[in-house]
């Protein structure tokens, strides 16, 4: 039998359990001992008999004195009663349903039983863990015991394959466990005392006390972090090999430009700022994420960044995730550079816009043209594609912003010195991968230059994921919001309620306001299969257990457009709809045409609209916290003071507690740390936009231990980046990319 034997080809695995075991992810021998306990039931105190206290647990070993099934009167259960006798005292135990047990614990064989101690007339076992003992038990080490008399590993589990297969799966097996190559670098097992892998497997699993536990954990937790960390920190290096154009400081046009704009920069926004322009005028390339609350600032800070590249004659390309906030960004921008004599695209799927600044009193404008993305000065012409994508790779534009069609569509840049992400947190890997490529095609074989990257996103990021997922990554943070910004009232509504909040609405939309409404679900589907493909539900999946009462967009928008408001106008989006449709209907509510959005979270998206003044969110225990405050950051824009109304129809304690964080909370960062401990970071992040695989020991908590390890990191790369000396090693880190590039 080897490591990798495949399970299908172990005899003593039956096929039913092999299909079992497959659905756990377990596909070969090495597969078993990587299945990890998820807690484990302390059976470790072996009493007598006659020692038995009422709610202790305990383990005692004796002597089947009888045992026998009884039919209950109802005919329906099965109960086996037993009595177990040692040379102290006799106890009753019970199983239910599990009449096979007569035939397994035979009178006169020798068991070992651990549980609760229950009370009935006399103290008794109910459904105590139970196991055979060898004739002489007296000299049977807890080692050799499996189910009881021990700390006890149990499992993640699925239908038919229960914890009590697995350990026996994993001790019959367990000489297999030496196999397993250890590839951790020895001079850093010793720095960092840490176990041998063979040990640590089998601590793990029929640990002989709670500190070894605790070892093994540190051990198998330290693997996973480990291959994060050189895997980012050898993308990073990767990274600086290539060189970007250099876009000097050029001081006084950036003093200009700060003090021409109507408002005074944020202590963090300069800072930020000056990281940036300090990255940019250097040629190893830059790869920034300026991370910041919704609402703190940060496209002022890219167009600084923006404005010293295209006035050194160089390209920027600002990508957005959706249309709508393509166009609000051209806008933004364009009137941010107007007094700039930069020419600056926009590409999307739909359309190609120029807006020439070069050229301030233009033919067109006079000719009555105005542009209609509103109140910018400049020649503003719509293009052919074709002709938007020459103005491109001749250098003409200087500042190209768009959505995916900047992937997508054939765009061959001149001097393209700066990619500017923004929202970088909804673009996939996939897609991140995809920029990288294009990245690449940019470079245009003649060009050995790759352009600088800045990536921005809302979602707080806490510092352990910072330091691990983002470990590639140099970041800038916006801490701080501008002054005179209003506080959104935050309010958890009880079911009773809800009626008020509702004549409350009625008021604000009476006084010129509109209304977001957040739903967990596009619709009420009669099966578990979520009904989308798309980021909403992904973020909710943790939670979901019972469906049948969750608020549902298609549900809320027929009753509140005919029974609630019957007279208001009220539109609906969610993740289904064509990208066309929602941008129309997104539009339509920007523009003021409808007074109540219905939505799922696909309007977390950074769009402004000032006019909004309510979010309500149904379901809010739904989402995790770092989302909710997304939501919220989508009111709140404007001079009116704003609500944000949380509904939920669980009276848990966990869920009220979590949602007073809303309440309590100073900012996102604080919200994303409770998130982030609360569901851990597959549901932080959606797995699948992370990119992580699943870490099973590590937690992203032990930010102490995800210190060591990526000091430890660059310590071994420092010495040998290309890990010559470890070729063990090497093999692991390739077969971890593999996993996350199939994310
Ligand atoms: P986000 O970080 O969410 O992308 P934006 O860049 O859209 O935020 O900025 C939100 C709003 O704040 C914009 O209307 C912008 O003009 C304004 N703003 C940005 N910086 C400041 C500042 N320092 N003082 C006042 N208003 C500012
Ligand atoms: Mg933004």
């Amino acid at each position: 039998m080897y490591i990798d034997s495949p399970i299908q080809s172990i005899g003593r695995i039956s096929p039913a359990y092999q299909k079992r075991l497959l659905k756990l992810g377990i596909k070969n021998l090495r597969d078993i001992f990587f299945h990890f306990p998820r807690r484990y039931d302390d059976f470790s105190n072996i009493v007598p008999i006659a020692q038995l206290c009422l709610n202790e647990t305990a383990t005692i070993q004796g002597r089947i004195a009888e045992i026998k099934n009884i039919k209950t009167w109802r005919k329906r259960i099965y109960i086996t009663e037993a009595f177990v006798q040692d040379s102290t005292g006799t106890i009753r135990a019970v199983w239910f349903n599990q009449p096979f047990l007569a035939d397994t614990l035979k009178e006169d064989s020798l068991v070992s039983l651990s549980g609760k101690v229950s009370l009935d007339d006399d103290l008794y076992f109910s459904n105590p863990a139970y196991e055979k003992l060898t004739t002489n038990y007296k000299l049977q080490t807890t080692n050799q015991l499996r189910h009881t008399g021990r700390l006890v590993p149990v499992y993640p589990e699925t239908a038919g394959l229960s914890s009590r297969y697995l350990r026996y799966l994993i001790q019959i097996f367990s000489p297999n466990i030496s196999q397993i190559k250890d590839w951790l670098p020895p001079e850093i097992k010793k720095s960092q005392r840490l176990l041998d892998i063979d040990v640590a497997l089998r601590q793990i699993h029929f640990p002989a006390s709670t500190k070894a536990i605790q070892q093994a954990r540190r051990r198998l937790a330290f693997d996973e972090l480990f291959l994060i960390q050189l895997f980012t920190l050898k993308q990073k290096l990767n990274w600086q090999k290539e060189s970007s154009l250099k876009i000097s400081f050029n001081e006084p046009l950036i003093k200009d430009f700060v003090a021409s704009l109507p408002f005074k920069l944020t202590d963090a926004q300069r800072r930020s700022a000056w990281e940036i322009l300090q990255d940019l005028a250097k040629t190893r390339p830059m790869n920034r994420l300026l991370e910041g609350d919704v609402g703190s600032g940060k496209t002022v800070v890219a167009a600084i960044a923006a404005l010293e590249a295209a006035q050194s004659d160089l390209q920027v390309a600002l990508m957005a995730p959706t249309e709508i906030l393509a166009q609000q960004h051209f806008k933004t921008i364009t009137n941010l550079l107007a007094g700039q004599n930069i020419t600056i695209g926009l590409l999307t799927g739909s359309e190609a816009v120029v807006i020439d600044n070069t050229n301030p009193l233009s033919p067109s404008l006079r000719e009555g043209n105005p542009p209609p993305l509103g109140g910018v000065g400049g020649d503003f012409k719509k293009l052919k594609k074709l002709n938007l994508l020459e103005s491109i790779s001749s250098g003409q534009i200087k500042i190209l912003i768009g959505t995916h069609a900047l992937i997508q569509e054939k765009v061959s840049f001149d001097k393209l010195a700066l990619v500017i992400l923004d929202e970088q947190h909804r673009f996939g890997v996939e897609q991140r991968a995809a920029l990288q490529k294009l990245v690449v095609n940019m470079e245009d074989g003649s060009k050995t230059s790759i352009p600088h990257l800045l990536s921005m996103t809302a979602t707080p990021i806490p510092r352990s994921l910072a330091l691990t997922i983002y470990g590639d990554l140099d970041i800038s943070i916006l801490d701080e919001m501008p002054v005179g910004r209003q506080k959104i009232i935050t309010e958890i509504i009880a079911p009773q309620n809800r009626q008020r909040t509702y004549e409350f609405i009625r008021q604000e939309i009476k006084q010129g306001q509109q209304v977001f409404v957040i739903c967990p679900r596009i619709e009420i589907a009669n099966n578990h299969e979520l009904a989308t493909n798309d980021t909403d539900i992904r973020e909710i999946r943790g939670s979901f257990v019972d469906i049948s009462d969750v608020k549902a967009v298609k549900e809320e928008y027929k009753k509140l457009s005919q029974k609630i408001f019957p007279d208001l106008k009220i539109g609906m989006l969610h993740g289904k709809m064509k990208p066309k449709e929602k941008d129309q209907i997104m539009r339509n509510f920007k523009d003021g045409q409808t007074d109540i959005l219905v939505s799922t979270s696909v309007v977390e998206v950074g769009i402004d609209i000032p006019n909004a003044t309510v979010m309500m969110i149904e379901g809010a225990e739904r989402f995790g916290l770092a989302q909710l405050h997304q939501f919220r950051g989508r009111v709140g824009r404007g001079a009116h003071q704003s609500h944000c109304f949380l509904f939920t129809e669980s009276s848990s304690a966990k869920t009220s507690q979590r949602l007073k964080a809303m309440i309590s909370a100073k900012n996102g960062f604080e919200l994303a740390e409770k998130d982030l401990a609360i569901r851990g970071p597959g549901e932080f992040f959606g797995t699948r936009q992370s990119g992580l695989p699943d870490l099973s020991m590590a937690s992203l908590a032990d930010i102490d231990l995800i210190k060591q390890v990526r000091l430890e990191a660059i310590k071994l790369l420092q010495k040998d980046p290309a890990l010559k000396n470890y070729p063990l090693l090497g093999q692991e880190l390739k077969k971890f990319q593999k996993t996350i590039h199939l994310e």
